[in-house]
């Protein structure tokens, strides 16, 4: 009740890019931004403590969990889901406002947001970012040395329900070099027939 609904062609301009944590999702988004800067990509809201290097604002809005949860209940998340042990979510607003105005907007998200905004919009395009191989995953995943052991291995029990589902997705990009991976991605982007 009162949201804006977005037509189609609005819906189509939304590109969801999932993938295990680990794959490289940052990196490749980041690859694309300088490929194509005229993306609107969204800055997610986040309970999780900030990495070293981490900015407030251009990598998340790290927030406290009453907030979050204010947010979530008030619609004003476009999707959300719990990670690992901490929440996230897609402020709506920005997104909205980028595709009514006619801008390719991206989301970097887990797999249950991206089954949400699915629900939400289908004619959205879903990319799944998968690893060369499994061994790759855990190599980048343990050699990252950001997280406690504990988390990692939240992050590998979550990795593997992920790549099961990749079937779910309309496009799968391998991330073996991330120059490749960026520009396969923007390719699915401007590719109009989705899929
Ligand atoms: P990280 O803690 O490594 O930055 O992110 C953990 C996972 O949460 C990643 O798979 C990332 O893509 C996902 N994520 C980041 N922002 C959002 C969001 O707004 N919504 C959802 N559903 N997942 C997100």
């Amino acid at each position: 009740a009162g949201e804006p609904v977005l037509g189609q062609r609005a819906q189509h301009r939304l590109t969801v890019v999932s993938g295990p944590s680990g794959v490289g999702k940052s990196s490749v988004v980041a690859q694309l931004r300088l490929l194509e800067p005229d993306i609107y990509f969204s800055v997610s809201v986040t309970t999780r403590k900030p990495r070293p290097g981490e900015v407030d604002g251009r990598h998340y809005h790290f927030i406290d969990r009453a907030t979050f949860d204010e947010m979530a209940a008030g619609g004003r998340l476009l999707e959300y889901a719990e990670f690992a042990g901490n929440c996230y979510g897609t402020p709506r607003e920005p997104v909205e406002r980028a595709l009514a105005a006619g801008k390719p907007a991206i989301l970097e998200i887990e797999l249950q947001g991206a089954r949400q905004v699915r629900a939400a919009m289908p004619e959205a395009r879903l990319v799944m970012l998968m690893p060369p191989s499994w061994e790759e995953l855990v190599g980048r995943l343990t050699g990252r040395g950001t997280e406690e052991e504990a988390a990692v291995q939240a992050r590998l029990a979550e990795a593997e329900r992920e790549l099961a589902a990749a079937g779910e997705f309309d496009a799968r990009v391998v991330n073996a070099d991330v120059k490749d991976a960026a520009a396969e991605l923007l390719r699915l982007l401007t590719d109009d027939s989705k899929a």
